[in-house]
Order: structure tokens, then C-alpha cells, then sequence
């Protein structure tokens, strides 16, 4: 199995090899053509599994080819701590080299006043935390109606920093038409129950 066996485009194959990468990862090849075929998705697997780019991959391409809406976010990664909401975005932007798309990081700790900027120029991809997400939503920063891409990542992690209401609150704002892809290295059963409420028959991937 190859990066070019998956349906990336050409852009992002050229953008995989220049990370270094030959294969996929099981996670990779078993997610990536799912999710270009717009399938929701249960990720069971830990950090360091290439689970990153299994999402942010076919994720460029779907935007990439995809109609933008004026200033509307088409796609919203969540993550538990400005860490890995970091790292994140730093993906994004190794592999999404080769595209216009435009993101805006949105974590806790740092001034309102850039992310507001960068939100009022309009942005593709939204990367947040979930507390400042909701903070910048409540000020009506942010619209979320075209955002139907949605990823919860690190979903236990979530769970264990109290933001599962959070999560249950931004996914009731997000359009019911969405893809759905979450991610968690275990499935205490909140999480199922989640998974359950805001996922439509996802494929569920265990590695
Ligand atoms: P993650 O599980 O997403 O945190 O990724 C773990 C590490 O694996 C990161 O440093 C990636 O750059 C790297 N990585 C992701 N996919 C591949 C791949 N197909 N081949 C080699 N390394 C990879």
C-alpha cells in the first residue's frame, strides 16, 4: 500500500514525500480513503500512530476542492491543550504547503486580538481548544453554520479535562449535515455515548 493508492491529489503526495514518509500507516490507510469518501469515523488509536496526518490530509484535499463560503470555517479540529492544537497546525501547514487554504490557531494563554483579526479575514480551518473556542463563539466571533467538517481528537483526553460539555455544545452548533471524525485512544463509554449522539454509522478503525 502506497500514499498514491489512498486518492490523494498530486499536491499532497508531493508535499508527503517531501516529509520523508513511503508508506502509510495502518491508521492512514485504513482512514484516509474513508474520509475522502466522506465517511464519519471512530479512530481507536494512541499519538504517534500517524493519526495526525490520517485527518489533516484528506481534510486539505476535501477543502481544496471544495466551494468556499465568505468567511465562513469550513472545518474545526478540536484538541485538549494549546500543545497539541500547536502541533496540529503546524501539520496543516507542512502538508498543505502546495494549497491556498488559510487557518487560524485558537488556544488559550495568548491575546484575543490576532485570532479576532485573522477570523474577520476568513479562514478555512479553525485548530482551538475547546474553552477558547466557546469564548470567541459567545462574543460572536465566530460563525460555525459552514463548518461541516468536524474532528474531535484526543476525545479521552477531552473527557479528562472536563470539556465534554464544551464539545456537546459546539457540535450543536455545527450544521447536522457534517462529517464527523473522532479520535481517542480509549472508548469510556461518555465517549461512546457521544460518538453515538454526533456521529452518523461511522466506520470505526482500530490500531
Ligand atoms: P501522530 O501520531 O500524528 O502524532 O504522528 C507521529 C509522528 O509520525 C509524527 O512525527 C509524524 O510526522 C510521523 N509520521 C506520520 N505519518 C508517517 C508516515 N506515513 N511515515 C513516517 N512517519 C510518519
Amino acid at each position: 500500500m502506497t500514499f498514491a493508492d489512498l486518492g490523494l491529489s498530486d499536491e499532497l503526495l508531493k508535499a508527503v514525500t517531501e516529509s520523508g514518509y513511503d508508506t502509510p500507516t495502518p491508521i492512514q490507510a485504513q482512514a484516509i480513503p474513508s474520509v475522502l469518501m466522506m465517511k464519519d469515523i471512530i479512530g481507536i488509536a494512541q499519538t504517534g500512530t500517524g493519526k495526525t496526518a490520517s485527518f489533516v490530509l484528506p481534510m486539505i484535499d476535501i477543502l481544496a476542492h471544495g466551494r468556499a463560503r465568505a468567511l465562513m470555517p469550513r472545518s474545526l479540529i478540536l484538541e485538549p491543550t494549546r500543545e497539541l492544537a500547536a502541533q496540529v497546525a503546524e501539520n496543516f501547514e507542512k502538508y498543505g504547503k502546495y494549497h491556498k487554504l488559510s487557518m487560524a490557531l485558537l488556544i488559550g494563554g495568548v491575546q484575543m486580538g490576532d485570532q479576532v483579526k485573522a477570523l474577520e479575514k476568513g479562514v478555512d480551518v479553525l485548530i482551538a481548544t475547546p474553552g477558547r473556542l466557546m469564548d470567541l463563539f459567545e462574543r460572536g466571533k465566530i460563525l460555525l453554520n459552514g463548518c461541516n467538517m468536524l474532528v474531535i481528537d484526543e476525545a479521552d483526553r477531552m473527557l479528562d479535562m472536563g470539556f465534554i460539555p464544551d464539545i456537546e455544545h459546539i457540535c450543536t452548533k455545527l450544521p447536522a449535515q457534517r462529517q464527523t471524525l473522532l479520535f481517542s485512544a480509549t472508548m469510556p463509554p461518555v465517549i461512546k455515548k457521544l460518538a453515538d449522539r454526533f456521529l452518523s454509522n461511522p466506520k470505526s478503525i482500530e490500531v
